[in-house]
Formats: C-alpha cells, sequence, structure tokens
C-alpha cells in the first residue's frame, strides 16, 4: 500500500494523540492507581485489626477462662491427687482446651487431662521459667501437639494461696487449629486468593497460621510475603506478642486497578482510531483540491496544449499552488508555443522519431519540403519512396533510428505533386538512460543547390567556350579570372598567373575614363551595365566591343566583385555603317517624294516615315516612329483600312483608294501597300506603305459625274441620272425585290403660268415644286426632273399598291397648297401617273412607258388627279 499523505498526516496525528493522550492517562492513571493502593491498604489495615482484634480477643479469652479458675484452685489444690482429679474433672476446662494440667512448682505435672503415661517436667521450658520467675501468666511459643501434631500453644497461670504465695501452675494446652481459635483464619479467602498468617515475635519468628499447613511453624519470611508484589498489612496481637498479616496477591489487590487501566487503554486506542480516521478524512477533504490539481498537471503532461482548467479560486496555500502552478504552465505553454514557433518557422525541416521509426514531430518545413499533409507526419515520406524498395528502404530505416550513432544521408523523392527533390537528412540519436529512444534531426532541400552547383558548372563551361570575352574582378579593380577567349584576344597564355593585371591593361584611357566614371557608378547603382566600348587587343589595337558589366553582391548587398562579358563588334559595327549609310541615301529620296512612304512592321508599328508625313497626322515626323496605326488614324479610319492591313500583312501586295474625313479637311488618297518578308524570304515582317493625295483628281471627277446627272434648275437628278437609277432600282436581285412604283407628274396648265407671269416667275415656281416632292418624299425614294414641267419619283421597298396610292395624294395634297413667290401667290395643281412594279416581269422602258400612259390618263380625267397601274399586269386602278 501507498503511504499517501493522507495516511502519513493519519499516522503521525495517531502516534501524537496517542502520545499525549498516553501520557496524560499514565500520569493519571499512576495517581490514581497510589489513591487507590493507599485506600487499600487503608482498608485491609483495618480489616486486618479487625481480625487481630477478633483473635487477641478469643485468646484474651482463654487466658482469662484459665485465670479464673486458677483462682479457684490453692495449695489444697496439688495436695492429694483426689484433690488434683477433681480439680480437672471440675473446672472443665477440657471443654476449651485440648489438654489441662496441673504443674508443680519444680515444674513436674502432677495432673493432667488426659493424663500422661510417664512423668512430664517443664521446668527446662522457657515460658515455665518466666511464669514461676515472675508469678505470671506466660504462653509457650508455639508447638506441636503431640497427639494431633497440629500447632498449639501452653498457657501457664500460676496458682496462689491466700497470701498470695505461689503454690502451682495451672497449664492448658490449646490446638491453635481449632476453629474457635485460628482455625477458621487459615481458612479464610479474603478477596480473590488474599489469606491470613501469624507469625510469632522474636528474631526468628515461625508461622502459626499459614494457608499452606507445611508451612506451619516453620520460619517465616516476611521478604517472601514482600516479593510477592501483593498487598500485606499487618497488625500486633498484644496479648500473645505475635503478628497478624493478611497477604493480599497482586492479582487480587489490584484486579479492578488492571481492570480500569485496560478500560482507559482500550478506550485511549479508540480514541486513537477515532482520532487518525478523522485526521484522515480531514486531510483526505484538505487534499482534495491537490488531488484535482495533480490530476490536471498528470493530464497537461499528457497532451500539454489540452485545455485543463485548473481550480485556482482556492484561497489558501493550495490555491497558491494552484495558481503559481497554472503561472507556470502558462508560461511553460508560451515557452513550447515560442519554440513551436521557431521550429515551424524554421526553414530547415525538423522532425523526431521514435524508437519504431515513426516521426512523432515534424514542423512545417518538413512537411512542405515532402509535399505532404499534417496527417501523413508519421509515415508519409515513405510513400515517396518508388514501391518496390520501399519494404527495404523502411527496414534499413527502423535499424537506423536504433542505432546510437549520428547519420547522414542524401535521398532522392519523387514528391506527389510530380516534383523530383534531392533531399539531405541529418539525425542524432536521443538517448534516455543509455538506451535510444529516438533521434531528432533536420532536412534540407537541396534540389535548387544542386542544381544551382549544377548550374555553375553549366555556365563555368559556357565560359570557357565562348567566344565572348569573359572576365571578373574584385571590388580593386584587380583581375580574378578571364576565360580562353578574353585570354586568346589579349595574348595571355592559357596557364599564365592573373592576379597583377588590372582595368588599365586592356583598355584605352578613354575606355578607363568612361568606366571608372560612367560604367562601374551605374553597375554599383543598378546591378548592371550595358553599353558598347572600345578595348585593346594583343597588339594595343583599339576595337569595339558589345560590353555588358555586373555588379555582384553577397546577400548581405556587399559588393563582392564585378563581371564583364565583351563580345568584338568590330564586323557588326562595320556592316552598321554601311547599313546607315544606305539608309540615308533612302531617306533622302524618300524625303523628296511628293507622297507619303512608311515603313510598318508586323505589329503594326511606323518604323519609317517620309518627310511628307510631317505635320499630316497632328503628329511631327519624328514623333511618328513607334506608334501604331491606330494610334495614328484614330479609330474610325484604322477600321476602314484594318483588312487591307491583314492582307499585306499575310503577304499580298494591296493597293486601294480612301478617303478621310477630319473635322477641316475631307482627303482622297490611294494607297499601295508592299509586303516586306525576312530573309528567309517567307515570314512578313512588315510593309512599305506609298499613300498619294489624290483628293484634287477625286473632286474633278466628282464635279463632272454631278454635272452630267443634275438637273441645274432645281438640283434634283436630270433625265441620265433618272434613267440609271430606275435601271439600278429595278436590277436588284429576286432576292432582294420589293414592290417600287414609278411616279411622272406633271403640272397642270404651266404655260399659263409662263405667259401671264413670265419664264423667271415659272422657273422659281419648278423650283418650289421641286423642294415640295421631296418633302412629300423618303429619303431613299429618288426625285428627278426630266424637263419642262415634268418630275419624276421612284418609290422603293413599298409593300402593297397603296403605299403609292398614298404617296400620289400626299403629292396632290402638297401641290394644292398655295405657292408665295416673292411677291405673289400662285394656285396650281398636278396630275400623276403611277407604275406600281411587283418586282418582277418588266424592262424600264415598259415601266416609263405604262407610268406616262397613266398620266395621259390622269389628264385626260381632268388634272389635279392621279392614275395608277400594277405592272407587269396591266390592270388600272
Ligand atoms: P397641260 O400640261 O396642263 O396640258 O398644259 P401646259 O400648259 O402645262 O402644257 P405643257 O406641259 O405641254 O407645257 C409645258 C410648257 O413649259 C412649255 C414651255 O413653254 C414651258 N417650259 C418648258 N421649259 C421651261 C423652262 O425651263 N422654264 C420655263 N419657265 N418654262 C418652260
Ligand atoms: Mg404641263
Amino acid at each position: 500500500m501507498r503511504l499517501t499523505l493522507p495516511i502519513k498526516t493519519a499516522m503521525l496525528t495517531t502516534s501524537l494523540v496517542l502520545a499525549l493522550v498516553g501520557a496524560a492517562a499514565a500520569w493519571q492513571y499512576r495517581s490514581l492507581s497510589n489513591k487507590y493502593v493507599s485506600l487499600m491498604q487503608e482498608q485491609q489495615q483495618a480489616m486486618t485489626q479487625l481480625a487481630a482484634d477478633g483473635i487477641d480477643y478469643k485468646i484474651g479469652t482463654h487466658l482469662n477462662l484459665l485465670a479464673r479458675e486458677a483462682r479457684g484452685a490453692n495449695a489444697e489444690t496439688f495436695s492429694t491427687a483426689q484433690a488434683q482429679q477433681r480439680f480437672l474433672q471440675e473446672s472443665r476446662l477440657r471443654t476449651t482446651f485440648d489438654g489441662v494440667a496441673l504443674i508443680a512448682l519444680d515444674g513436674n505435672m502432677v495432673a493432667s487431662d488426659p493424663p500422661n503415661a510417664k512423668a512430664v517436667s517443664i521446668a527446662d521450658r522457657g515460658y515455665f521459667q518466666r511464669a514461676r520467675a515472675g508469678g505470671i501468666t506466660a504462653i509457650s511459643p508455639p508447638l506441636r501437639a503431640r497427639t494431633t501434631d497440629q500447632p498449639a500453644i501452653v498457657i501457664v497461670v500460676p496458682v496462689k494461696d491466700r497470701h498470695a504465695h505461689v503454690v502451682g501452675f495451672l497449664g492448658a494446652g490449646l490446638e491453635l487449629t481449632r476453629p474457635n481459635v485460628l482455625g477458621d483464619l487459615a481458612r479464610a479467602q479474603v478477596g480473590g486468593g488474599g489469606h491470613y498468617v501469624i507469625e510469632t515475635a522474636g528474631p526468628d519468628p515461625v508461622y502459626i497460621v499459614h494457608p499452606d499447613p507445611t508451612q506451619v511453624l516453620q520460619p517465616a519470611s516476611v521478604e517472601a510475603a514482600d516479593g510477592f508484589g501483593g498487598l500485606v498489612t499487618s497488625a500486633s496481637l498484644p496479648t500473645t506478642g505475635w503478628t497478624l498479616r493478611l497477604v493480599l496477591p497482586a492479582q487480587a489487590a489490584y484486579a479492578p486497578l488492571a481492570a480500569a487501566r485496560s478500560t482507559l487503554l482500550s478506550q485511549m486506542l479508540l480514541l486513537a482510531l477515532v482520532c487518525s480516521v478523522l485526521v484522515w478524512a480531514g486531510t483526505v477533504w484538505l487534499m482534495h483540491p491537490m488531488g484535482k490539481l495533480h490530476k490536471a498537471i498528470k493530464k497537461l503532461r499528457q497532451s500539454p496544449d489540452g485545455d485543463v482548467a485548473l481550480d485556482i479560486r482556492a484561497g489558501d496555500e493550495r490555491g497558491d499552488l494552484a495558481r503559481e502552478f497554472d503561472a507556470l504552465m502558462r508560461d511553460l505553454r508560451d515557452k513550447r508555443s515560442e519554440m513551436a514557433a521557431v521550429m515551424d518557422a524554421s526553414p530547415l525541416g525538423l522532425f523526431r522519431a521514435d524508437a519504431e521509426g515513426t516521426m512523432v514531430y515534424v514542423n512545417d518545413a518538413y512537411l512542405q519540403i515532402h509535399g505532404l499533409d499534417r496527417s501523413e507526419a508519421s509515415k508519409g515520406w515513405l510513400s515517396l519512396i518508388p514501391e518496390d524498395i520501399r519494404p527495404q528502404v523502411w527496414r534499413d530505416w527502423q535499424e537506423l533510428v536504433t542505432k546510437n550513432q549520428p547519420y547522414r544521408l542524401t535521398q532522392r523523392l519523387q514528391r506527389s505533386d510530380g516534383a523530383a527533390v534531392l533531399i539531405s537528412l541529418q539525425m542524432r540519436p536521443v538517448v534516455a538512460d543509455g538506451r535510444v529512444v529516438g533521434q531528432v534531426g533536420t532536412l534540407s532541400d537541396i534540389t535548387e543547390r544542386t542544381h544551382a552547383e549544377q548550374a555553375l558548372r553549366t555556365l563555368t563551361a559556357i565560359f570557357e567556350a565562348t567566344p565572348d570575352y569573359v572576365v571578373q574582378l574584385d571590388t580593386a579593380g584587380k583581375l580574378t579570372y578571364m576565360n580562353p577567349a578574353a585570354r586568346r584576344c589579349t595574348g595571355i597564355p592559357l596557364d599564365a598567373s592573373i592576379t597583377h593585371l588590372q582595368m588599365a591593361d586592356f583598355n584605352p584611357p578613354e575606355t578607363l575614363a568612361r568606366l571608372y566614371n560612367e560604367v562601374v557608378p551605374t553597375a554599383v547603382k543598378t546591378g548592371l551595365w550595358i553599353g558598347e566600348s572600345n578595348i585593346w587587343n594583343a597588339d594595343h589595337q583599339v576595337f569595339p566591343v558589345s560590353h555588358l558589366v555586373i555588379a555582384h553582391r553577397d546577400k548581405n548587398g556587399k559588393l563582392e566583385r564585378f563581371s564583364g562579358i565583351m563580345r568584338d563588334i568590330s564586323a557588326a559595327k562595320a556592316t552598321e555603317r554601311a547599313l546607315s549609310e544606305s539608309e540615308a541615301r533612302l531617306r533622302t529620296m524618300a524625303d523628296a517624294l511628293p507622297m507619303r512612304v512608311a515603313y510598318v512592321d508586323a505589329s503594326q508599328r511606323y518604323q519609317f516615315v517620309n518627310q511628307a508625313y510631317d505635320g499630316t497626322f497632328g503628329f511631327s515626323r519624328d514623333a511618328i516612329p513607334g506608334r501604331t496605326v491606330e494610334e495614328l488614324l484614330g479609330e474610325t479610319a484604322y477600321r476602314g483600312i484594318e483588312p487591307h492591313l491583314k492582307t499585306v500583312l499575310a503577304g499580298e501586295p494591296v493597293t486601294f483608294q480612301n478617303e478621310v474625313v477630319t473635322a477641316t479637311d475631307h482627303v482622297f488618297y490611294e494607297a499601295n501597300y508592299i509586303p516586306q518578308r525576312a530573309a528567309d524570304g517567307n515570314t512578313v515582317i512588315g510593309f512599305h506603305a506609298v499613300t498619294t493625295d489624290i483628293t484634287r483628281q477625286k473632286r474633278e471627277e466628282r464635279r463632272l459625274v454631278q454635272l452630267a446627272n443634275q438637273d441645274p434648275l432645281t438640283g434634283l437628278g436630270n433625265r441620265t441620272a433618272f434613267e440609271k437609277r430606275l435601271a439600278e432600282s429595278m436590277a436588284t436581285g429576286p432576292a432582294e425585290a420589293a414592290p417600287m412604283a414609278l411616279m411622272y407628274i406633271d403640272i397642270d396648265h404651266f404655260k399659263q403660268i409662263n405667259d401671264r407671269w413670265g419664264h423667271l416667275c415659272g422657273d422659281a415656281l419648278l423650283r418650289a415644286v421641286a423642294v415640295r416632292l421631296l418633302r412629300a418624299t423618303r429619303a431613299a425614294d429618288f426625285v428627278a426632273r426630266l424637263g419642262g414641267d415634268e418630275f419624276t419619283v421612284i418609290l422603293q421597298a413599298l409593300r402593297t399598291p397603296d403605299d403609292a396610292r398614298a404617296v400620289a395624294e400626299k403629292i396632290l395634297k402638297e401641290m394644292s397648297d398655295p405657292f408665295v413667290l416673292d411677291d405673289r401667290t400662285l394656285n396650281i395643281s398636278a396630275s400623276i401617273g403611277v407604275a406600281y412594279y411587283e418586282g418582277e416581269g418588266a424592262t424600264p422602258k415598259q415601266l416609263t412607258q405604262k407610268a406616262d400612259e397613266m398620266l395621259y390618263q390622269a389628264k385626260g380625267a381632268g388634272r389635279n388627279n392621279w392614275r395608277m397601274a400594277t405592272f407587269p399586269e396591266s390592270t388600272p386602278a
């Protein structure tokens, strides 16, 4: 059994209670027992005294009886044998004593009852001598009765005459064991096992009374009685000088005391038991929060992040302990989460494996490197090993984790996202009590580093092989590396040391100055300088190079070194020069041309424009290269030419005319796009655009066309225009064919106007009629004046003859409104012939004839009227 604190406390308290109560009880018991013993002693003493008095009285009675009988005797009693016998018979002492005798002065027994067989003398006995000398009663020491062998005494009483002279003695023997003497006493039981003894006085006392008959008349031993351990009280018997003792054995004497003591003891034990139970219960109750604290701590140890609430309310030490522990745990948890945060934040993968090889802790970086989910932390890495070797790898791993030595390995893993990673693992055993209980280790993804190393090797190989000159310098400008090409160029043997060489050894003074003033500061500032410069070759001849300078910094940003990569561009420069000369010639030519000449690349950006572009689209000539066609022309114009751009960039030359309407201008141009192919002869890399302004020709052309088709008086179309338009309208294919109508309108009695108001007035009226006709028709309809007062209207996109009818009515209505011309008002009317055409089966001529016919009918019907025929079925309306 475990000795818990409550048990210990209970035991301690019980011991204390036992000790204290025991001491108190012992003290109490002692004083009690002292009192008891003295009380007992007093009691027993009284009893002893009472018994002594009783015995003394009994002996005294015997003495008195004897002395009274002695007084009844005289010298005569001794005178004859008869007198002696008579006296003895008459005295009746024999009933009281065991033997009676008359003793002469010389000590001879003269008569006795019972009689003696031979003469007996007691002259030599001490008690007789004392009695004779003093004339007094004397008692013999105890002696054995001759007949019964019982202890007995002999009493001698002097017999005196009238003159008080002793004449003889009366003697009597008394057996002490007689019940009326001491016999009862010897048999008396006092208390439980107590008894009386009587001893004689003098230097060699003997027992007269003793419960053990063998002890009677044996030497008395007071020590034996004392050593007995019991209670012994004494009282003397004055008559005989004997001592009566009451001997009570300890067992009997102290039995109540022993009973009291055992009661006390059991009460004490009971008290201690109750005490210990109470103290145990109390301590358990007091310790209850500690037990809870213990459970909480245990739980916390098992799952440190678990949510364990400590009872920190108690106001006493338990609360203090809980509070302190709570604070400690919080500190610990903080430390743990700090630690976990640090470990999780580590870019290095961290892990701990147990002795079976299972990962019991891994940080985020570990999972990231493996591409694993946290749920796969324990053994997930194994899934990244090819399946066929997986069991073997697992066996090796399990053997590894039990080894007590550090281990490192590099392993290729195939992550589940498909990436192959190279990891470097280092681990160390965790040893507890001399036993390997697991391993801790770090893991890093060295794929990139390996790649970087490979890249460096590749780069070095490139440097060694490239015809470009590659050099490296330290920050002081001293050379640290020159590739073979650079060595060949500058005439430095491949194996020669270069540490003594400086930039000044390879660069002419102008280049050197530029390096110091421009190139190096720029590279230091931006990391890179790219440009062209001139350097010396082995013979100190200057030649041009494209030049790249890189400033390298370490990971702290400190400048480490410079790299210079140079390429001989002598040939390129020469070509470039020749090219730029030829370009300049072409440019001069292009600028001299009146048309716009441009070169546009495949991304539709202007690369070159000639002088003719300057200001044309709101941009100066120099601002155009680099802009797109859309930027230059605007979105609308661009949409117009977009198909042509596509065509030419697909490799087809294009020629087209176009007009550009701007806020201020309206220009026509003709464009020729000629594709430019790359050197391979296939890829179109751009096109040349030659644009000629044809605005003037176009305008002239238009004017002539207009003149040929317009009625000069009204501005309406003339007969030519009418005929052309009619032919076009009727020529629309069957798909778009819609009914149309042709109207012939003639002013009634126009001649009279001329005649009455003059030709000029007639002309004015014709113009006004033209305006009203345009008003009465739709924009899509075509109004023309064929000559005189005869007008035609081509109505298009009709649905039914009613549409044509409505227009005719409308025109008549328009004509009936008075015309106000200058200072006069004219009222006129008109007649209309309509040919309605369903869209098929007639020629323009037939239609014209039909309209004319209808007009004739309208005129004939009284004018201010209209007539219509549908065509081809010639049904008059
Ligand atoms: P109706 O049509 O009702 O039969 O009688 P009308 O008087 O209108 O006769 P008609 O249509 O045949 O006459 C047309 C006249 O128009 C003939 C001519 O004098 C006149 N005329 C022709 N050309 C012009 C012109 O350009 N200007 C002017 N003012 N009159 C012209
Ligand atoms: Mg007319």
